[in-house]
């Protein structure tokens, strides 16, 4: 059924009603004039014979009138003109007749045109003609003497009939040329608008399915116009948000896989509390493992919030000197570095290097690097801290001389909860969250961060902001 809202039927519509009107326009205005020349054309041919006919005429109407001669000549005429003729004389008695059967000869022609060429006026009319069953025109011319006096009439009749079929013809091509238009540009404006609309309801039916949730989908459609271009965002979008929607998806499941490991720890340690006589020093082993898990509960939950903090956005930017704020937390620490048995040394230039940023954002990402240093580096080894600029950028840099990270780990590790060793992360207090919050932070404030690590031998995390001019 033709859904009469729908694109491809009101703009076949649309265009069969602008071809539609073209075509009347243009029908009429042609029929208008072709019917107006061919009027003309039969009357001034009519006129024509008349005047040429009033010129013998004059003399045969003077003196004695011999009508079996005037009959002959308006016979003469008559065929070349394709016309009857009638001579009258002017007491508006028929004195010649081209037609010899059951002509008017002799007999009085009452007729408004003769009467107004008796009168010296030329008069033209059209008539239905019961004779011969159509339509006629007919003209009456006064034949006059040279000093004006009017001796007679020549009137003339032809039949409408060949002009009626010329017209006839004209308009039945006229009709034909519209349903031919008509269906062309019809059949056209259909595919064209198949041509838009396939599209159109390839990209709806995509769309109808990601609202009932299934989110992969992609359109087979190449073309380099708007609606190509449509179809191209749309597959962009659909991916992204397939993408976004599986991560978040699989972040869910990692945030409770994590959450599961501490709480199935806090349960047994509780459970063997409770049932199990303990000696003091036991009990207090078991809480203070207790006292363990809950921190690590408290750090993830930390770090969480601390991610869903940035995806919010509302954040100023400042000038930050990132000389002061390495050199601020390297003195706070310096104690946890001694503590280990780490030296953190800093290479800091004199010359001031500015970033735009949120200053306590990029507290988070140099004391992430700085906590990872001081738990990967065994004690002995030494965490440097270094900054310059290269080209645009204002580059920090923290180098440890720890246990490194494998080459094939190393383009994963700033992803969410991903740790080389699981078992170091969770000795360490580690979430698996703490690259990739140094990740985000740093992307946002349109950045980069990468690492250069050899295993055994120690890691190298680098984040480049863009400088601000001083
Ligand atoms: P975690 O909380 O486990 O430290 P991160 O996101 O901070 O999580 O780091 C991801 C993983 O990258 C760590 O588990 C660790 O395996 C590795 N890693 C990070 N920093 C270092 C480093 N300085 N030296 C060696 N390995 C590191």
């Amino acid at each position: 059924m033709p859904r009469f809202y729908s694109i491809r039927f009101r703009l076949t519509a649309v265009f069969l009603a602008i071809i539609l009107a073209v075509m009347l326009i243009i029908s009429l205005f042609l029929y208008s004039t072709l019917e107006r020349y061919h009027m003309n054309n039969l009357l001034e041919h009519l006129q024509r014979t008349g005047f040429l006919a009033s010129e013998f005429l004059v003399g045969h109407l003077r003196g004695q009138i011999d009508t079996v001669r005037l009959s002959s000549l308006a016979e003469n005429i008559s065929r070349q003109a394709g016309a009857r003729v009638v001579f009258i004389d002017d007491q508006g008695t028929v004195v010649g007749d081209s037609v010899r059967v059951g002509g008017l000869l002799n007999q009085t022609l009452e007729h408004e045109d003769v009467n107004t060429a008796l009168v010296g006026e030329v008069s033209s009319s059209v008539t239905y003609s019961e004779r011969i069953g159509h339509q006629i025109k007919q003209m009456a011319i006064p034949v006059k003497e040279e000093n004006g006096d009017i001796i007679g009439v020549i009137f003339l009749s032809t039949s409408l009939e060949d002009v009626y079929q010329t017209l006839a013809d004209i308009r039945l091509f006229l009709f034909l040329s519209t349903v031919l238009a008509m269906a062309i540009v019809g059949g056209g404006s259909v595919a064209l608008a198949r041509r838009f609309t396939g599209p159109l309801e390839e990209l709806t039916n995509a769309a109808r399915k990601m609202s009932e949730g299934n989110l992969d989908q992609h359109i087979e459609f190449t073309s380099g116009d708007e609606i190509g271009r449509l179809a191209d965002q749309f597959n962009v979008m659909a991916k992204r948000l397939n993408y976004y929607t599986n991560n978040l998806k699989k972040f869910a499941a990692d945030v409770a896989h994590e959450v599961r490991t501490p709480l199935t720890t806090m349960s047994l340690l509780t459970k063997a509390l409770k049932e199990h006589d303990m000696d003091p020093q036991q009990q207090k082993e078991f809480v203070e493992d207790l006292d363990n898990e809950l921190d690590r509960l408290v750090q993830l939950v930390n770090d969480l919030l601390e991610l869903s903090k940035l995806e919010k956005n509302q954040v100023e930017y400042e000038e930050v000197t990132m000389n002061f704020l390495l050199r601020d937390m390297i003195r706070e620490h310096k104690y946890r570095f001694s503590q280990a048995g780490l030296d953190l040394i800093d290479f800091i230039p004199d010359e001031m290097l500015k970033v735009s940023a949120v200053s306590m954002q990029l507290r988070q990402v140099v004391s992430n690097l700085l906590d990872n240093a001081l738990n990967y580096t065994p004690a002995g080894g030494s965490v440097t801290v270094s900054l310059f600029q290269e080209g645009d950028e204002v580059i920090t840099k923290i180098e440890d001389t720890g246990s490194g990270i494998p080459k094939e780990d190393q383009s994963f590790i700033f992803e969410r909860f991903y740790r080389v060793d699981k078992a170091r992360s969770r000795e360490v207090g580690g979430t698996g969250l703490g690259l990739a919050i140094v990740s985000e932070i740093v992307a946002k404030h349109n950045g980069r961060v990468w690492v250069e690590s050899e295993e055994g031998r120690g890691s190298s995390f680098y984040f480049a902001l863009p400088a601000v001019k001083n």
